[in-house]
């Protein structure tokens, strides 16, 4: 295996002094102020926050699809902020997972074609591991079901195995339960603390909803681009007992 080229395993996230400034002048809008925080690896993490807070901008920075305007992002050994265009889009595709509000999946291709496609780019095995891994997330009777045959979790859940086949540290999930019920959505969420717990992945939930918090190892509160709070969660509640 080539040393220099090696992804660190570990999931740990690091955060320091994270300013995001959007425009300039009069229309200059503050996103993120002075952020401080590290996540360490295997951790599951809700950022809450209410609508404008910051949270997707904070995510993407994690997940390098916009850059800091100053301050320092570690992310699974990688320093965001000295690597090139070329690195980001290497960073973005070994190192992170994606799911987003809405599964953004390919209509006309079957779930395990949907999570395939991701896994191409990194192996020839794609559609056994694509199997394997929708196994993993409940849906080993889904495989060949095309997504409008699929309810809005089990979509989610094809979402969060085609993050989840390239194995990579961390995953990174804005509002997955945004546009779903309870109890699809409770399907999702056992998902993703399956993802921390059985695979060690770091998971960083970004959601407005206080209810989902009770389910993460720990919480990130954030307000008008600042962290105001940051606690541990000593018994995180079964994503079964939640109700919203
Ligand atoms: P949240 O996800 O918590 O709702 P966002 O991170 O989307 O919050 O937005 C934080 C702030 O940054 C808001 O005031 C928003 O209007 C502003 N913002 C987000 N993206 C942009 C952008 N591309 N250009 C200008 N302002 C933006
Ligand atoms: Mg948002």
């Amino acid at each position: 295996m080539a040393a220099t080229t090696a992804p660190q395993r570990t999931g740990t996230i690091r955060v320091e002094d994270l300013t995001k400034v959007y425009g300039a002048g009069e229309t200059e809008v503050r996103a993120l102020r002075e952020v401080d925080f590290e996540i360490a690896s295997g951790e599951l993490v809700v950022l809450l926050g209410a609508s404008g807070s910051g949270k997707t901008t904070l995510l993407n920075i994690i997940g390098a699809i916009e850059p800091a305007t100053s301050g320092t992002v570690e992310v699974a050994g990688h320093d965001l902020a000295g690597m090139d265009h070329h690195q980001r889009t290497a960073f973005r595709r070994d190192a992170v997972g994606f799911v987003f509000q809405f599964f953004n999946l390919v209509p006309t291709l079957t779930a395990v074609e949907n999570v395939a496609l991701v896994a191409e780019l990194t192996g020839p095995d794609a559609e056994d591991r694509a199997r394997e891994t929708l196994g993993e997330v409940g849906l080993a009777d889904r495989l060949g079901h095309f997504p409008a045959q699929l309810s809005g979790g089990e979509q989610q859940r094809v979402a969060i195995a085609r993050a989840l086949v390239k194995r990579p540290p961390v995953l990174l999930t804005d509002e997955p339960t945004g546009a779903l019920d309870l109890d699809t959505g409770r399907s999702v969420l056992r998902t993703l603390q399956r993802a921390a717990r059985e695979q060690g992945c770091t998971v960083l939930m970004v959601t407005h909803n206080a209810v989902i918090a009770d389910m993460a190892d720990r919480v990130l509160r954030l307000r008008d681009g600042e962290i105001v709070g940051d606690d541990a969660n000593a018994a995180p509640v079964d994503p079964e007992d939640l109700a919203w």
